[in-house]
């Protein structure tokens, strides 16, 4: 293994594993490049070095092969621009023209590669196609946090072939300075903020932040099964019959540990599951038949609020409601600018993948808290203590 900043690219030709998976429109627009922005440094520092890029990535979930939705060559234009180089394309990521492709590149050139996952066996984590993929580079750098958690032929098994000559690029490296950093040493109160559908994602990381934190906040469709499991009446909402238990399991356990686990005293609730809904607020134990509960309530927001402002390290990872209708965000808005309020004070905030990082880049407060994680699984796999293959894979030498 070795430091990207200790290495020299001059002459060398890099395999870069970034993650490109950018939504795109209907006109294969990049909508939101936030992705491709990340990258930015790790492949500016090898070209500026001297060095070749040789980019790979996947983008959405093909099922069978090619298709035109998903390939990468959309990129093209959006990252000559960036570099302001004409970006070479590979119209297989494996195969004769792309080993072409790499083999005639020159230093201060990029080739981007065609989608991984239009080949089965980058999921299946084949060696032979790593070893293809392998083929075609000196050096190999895994900058692609969000998949680290698959032991994919591009995010692990490809790094058996650059034996002292792996390394993480800077999103890998930030990724896991900042996820330490609510793991280890933390300055207290601590709060976590844990919110989305449902438990089942998340019971893993909520019985190890029961250790750490000193105060556990619940949010979202999740609340319901808490809230029921504590006896309340709970109408149409989001339940899981099924974590009922857990769920009480998970109460008493916060008692036992003296950690304050807050489930939401109020909810904004709705007749039906829709932005054109009756609306109203009701107490969480006391929510009619037929209605549900679609986001914290008023009360609920504010006891968040002055918890969330009284904090020194926060973890948030998943809305508070529906936030993707404007009647039931209101409550993911009100932790998010507490979570601002809070970093501005000095204390430090760190915001999980997913909808909550989707939630905070939104309200334009991407900037005014302190890490918005790239990695939604990959992070809550390594809060869980889980080793990552993708970090595993560059860290240990006889991976
Ligand atoms: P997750 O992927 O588990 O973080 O869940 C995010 C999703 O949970 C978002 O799409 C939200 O709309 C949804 N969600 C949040 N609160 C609720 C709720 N009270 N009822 C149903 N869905 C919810």
């Amino acid at each position: 293994m070795r430091n990207i900043d200790e290495y020299n690219f001059a002459g060398k030709k890099a395999l870069v594993r970034v993650d490109f998976n950018v939504p795109l429109d209907e006109n294969y627009n990049i909508t939101d490049d936030n992705r491709i922005r990340a990258a930015v440094p790790t492949i500016n520092k090898i070209l500026s070095d001297g060095g070749a890029v040789i980019l790979m990535s996947h983008l959405g979930r093909p099922k069978n092969g090619p298709e035109e939705k998903f390939s990468l060559k959309h990129l093209v234009p959006r990252l000559s621009e960036e570099f302001g180089t004409t970006v070479l394309f590979a119209n297989d990521c494996v195969g004769v023209e792309a080993a072409k492709l790499a083999q005639d590149l020159q230093p201060g050139q990029i080739l981007l590669l065609e989608n991984l996952r239009f080949h089965k066996a980058e999921e299946k984590g084949d060696p032979d196609f790593a070893k293809d993929l392998a083929a075609i580079a000196d050096v190999y750098v895994n900058d692609a946090f969000g998949t680290a958690h698959r032991e994919h032929a591009s995010t692990a098994v490809v790094a058996r072939y650059f034996p002292n000559d792996k390394m993480m690029g800077y999103v890998m490296q930030s990724e896991l300075t900042n996820a330490r950093r609510v793991l280890e040493n933390v300055e207290r109160p601590y709060t976590a903020i844990m919110g989305g559908a449902k438990i089942s994602d998340k019971i893993l990381i909520i019985e190890r932040l029961m250790d750490k934190v000193d105060n556990l906040i619940i949010g979202g469709g999740m609340s319901y099964t808490f809230v029921k499991a504590d006896g309340g009446e709970i109408g149409s909402s989001l339940v899981e019959m099924d974590k009922l238990d857990l769920a009480a399991r998970l109460i008493g356990m916060a008692r036992e540990k003296g950690v304050q686990l807050m489930i939401p005293v109020d909810s904004v609730i709705a007749d039906a599951f829709s932005n054109d809904a009756n609306v109203d607020t009701c107490l969480s134990h006391h929510i009619p038949p037929m209605w549900m509960g679609l986001d914290i309530g008023p009360n609920a927001r504010e006891t968040y609020a002055d918890v969330i402002r009284g904090s020194k390290t926060i973890l948030w990872n998943g809305p508070m409601g529906v936030f993707e209708m404007s009647n039931f965000s209101v409550g993911t808005e009100a932790v998010a600018e507490a979570v601002v309020d809070a970093t501005r004070m000095g204390g430090y905030s760190l915001i999980g993948g997913g909808d909550s990082a989707a939630a905070v880049n939104q309200l334009g407060y991407a900037d005014r808290v302190s890490y918005v994680s790239t990695g939604g699984g990959a992070l809550l796999e390594y809060m869980e203590g889980k080793t990552l293959p993708g970090v595993a894979a560059i860290e240990r030498d006889d991976y």
